[in-house]
């Protein structure tokens, strides 16, 4: 979205209330399926947390698009390790 209201010379409010207007459209369809919308912490760090065991690897770069877990020495995807961390955080949120 900020990339988008750049590119089109949009100001910072218009990607905000995009990314709003998504969300509750997101929200909206998933009630209307039974589902649920579960929002996590921003900050939470979903690619620095090791699926696996826990581990936060604090040195990760944003360049590292693969790394290997120092305390249970799994590879991780820096995406497909976050994808894993958001989908459990979102079900411990749901059961909480
Ligand atoms: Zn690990």
């Amino acid at each position: 979205m900020q990339d988008m209201s750049q590119a089109l010379n949009f100001g910072k409010s218009v990607a905000d209330n995009g990314w709003g207007m998504f969300n509750a459209f997101l929200s909206y369809k998933l009630a209307d399926q039974g589902k649920q919308f579960v929002k996590i912490d921003k900050w939470y760090p979903s690619s620095k947390t090791c699926h696996i065991c826990g581990d936060i690897y604090k040195e990760l770069q944003l360049s590292e698009r693969t790394w290997t877990c120092p305390k249970c020495n799994t590879m991780h995807n820096r995406d497909d390790n976050a994808s894993v961390n958001i989908k459990n955080k979102g079900l411990e949120m749901l059961s909480a």
